[in-house]
């Protein structure tokens, strides 16, 4: 089956089928892993990049590979996106997109919290190369109509935001990039496409960290970014392929492998996460639970109208977080205290206020400050819910919060 004819089928049979095809030559129903570097080519292929078009054979795999362009399709189906490439991370894939969109002298408005290694390249690398760069609360819409001005190039957000799990509105904040002229990105790793699918609410680019939930399982760095065809050819001929933050094919195999069940999980980690917030909330030494898909998050209602799924991430606060940070981390038998994010194995982590904004947030006003706090008070426990029984991981956290 070919991407065009998806449109009219479930979820969970995109996630399966789409971008697969069994082999031509020995009939393997399974994708293949190509691990060639190169490919046998004729003599009239060009041996530069400025020549290829997107449908050309196979050359190098730093330009394409088929086991990677299988994880492209299939991903650009579920996200409803004309076109995909996959970096090495998603890191990669967010440096390349601004490295492929901004130059010196241009200017770019990034949310306050964004994954902490967006947000330190934002403070250092991309100021270092002339990029002017403006941090702003996106959750609060009159802030960022306020910011994002005409000579603005791109707005940056995420949502839910790591580590906060605050939500911005990407209709408005898309409606405040275009009248302004700019272009929205949004991170969407937290949400993922059974969530959210950003580019049908009006953003221009949708950035995944594949090592997440659309991996899955713990075992492969990758990233991507979706978009317009267009936009995407040419981000992979300027910038990604004289980058070179290729994925591995064996990376791009094992995420096609985990991508295929990310409906049927994501099911589960959210019927999983909503037991587990409701018992966090009725745990004394609990001072604060943060869940998209509880009454008590400040912006449920916004969570249910654009999130249609409310994924696996908690946080919440506690009494004496870095003491209660080190119990855990002793304690606990079943959760592993450590940092990523959805896998099947459920990953806890403490993050402490002062440490952060010294490193990684730079909160200029008083305002984005009682944001944070509001959210993390003086550190957060960031819970990745996994796909183990419910009442184990509860009775887990029971013991080590004791
Ligand atoms: C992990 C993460 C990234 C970075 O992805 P890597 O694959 O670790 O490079 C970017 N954004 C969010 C929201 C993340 O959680």
């Amino acid at each position: 089956m070919r991407k065009q004819d998806f449109s009219t089928l479930g979820e969970q049979t995109k996630a399966v089928h789409a971008g697969e095809f069994p082999d031509p030559v020995t009939g393997a129903s399974s994708p293949n892993l190509v691990m060639s570097t190169t490919f046998v080519v004729d003599a009239d292929t060009t041996f530069s990049v400025e020549g290829m078009g997107e449908n050309d054979p196979f050359v190098y795999t730093r330009w394409a590979n088929p086991t990677i362009r299988q994880l492209e399709e299939k991903l650009a189906v579920l996200e409803d996106a004309e076109a995909a490439v996959a970096f090495a991370s998603g890191m990669s894939a967010a440096v390349a997109l601004l490295l492929h969109t901004l130059k010196a002298g241009d200017r770019v408005v990034v949310s306050d919290v964004t994954y902490a290694a967006v947000a330190e390249a934002t403070n250092e690398l991309f100021p270092a190369l002339g990029v002017d760069v403006i941090k702003v609360d996106t959750s609060d819409l009159d802030a960022l109509a306020t910011t994002v001005k005409h000579g603005v190039k791109l707005v940056y957000i995420e949502t839910p935001c790591n580590p906060l799990l605050r939500l911005t509105d990407i209709g408005a904040a898309a409606k405040i990039a275009h009248t302004a002229g700019a272009q929205l990105v949004v991170d969407s790793t937290f949400a993922t496409p059974i969530a959210t699918k950003p580019l049908q609410l009006g953003a221009d680019f949708v950035i995944h960290s594949l090592t997440k939930y659309i991996g899955g399982h713990g075992d492969a760095l990758g990233g991507i970014l979706l978009g317009r065809a267009t936009d995407l050819a040419s981000l992979r001929k300027k910038t990604s392929i004289r980058l070179g933050g290729t994925i591995s094919p064996f990376n791009a195999w094992l995420i096609l492998r985990g991508l295929a069940t990310l409906p049927l999980r994501m099911k589960a980690h959210e019927e999983n996460a909503l037991k587990i917030a409701r018992y966090l909330e009725t745990n004394p030494k609990v001072t604060r639970v943060i869940y998209p898909g509880l009454p008590s998050h400040p912006q449920h209602n916004l969570a249910r109208r654009q999130m249609r799924n409310f994924s696996g991430m908690i946080a919440f606060q506690a009494e004496r977080g870095k003491e209660t940070a080190r119990r855990l981390a002793e304690k606990l038998r079943i959760i592993h205290y450590a940092v990523s994010l959805g896998h099947h194995r459920s990953l806890i982590f403490y993050l402490d206020t002062e440490e952060l904004l010294a490193t990684s947030f730079r909160l200029a006003t008083q305002k984005q400050l009682d944001s944070w706090k509001t959210f993390a008070g003086e550190g957060i426990f960031r819970l990745s819910v996994g796909l183990e029984d419910a009442d184990d991981l509860i009775a887990d956290l029971e013991q080590g919060l004791m």
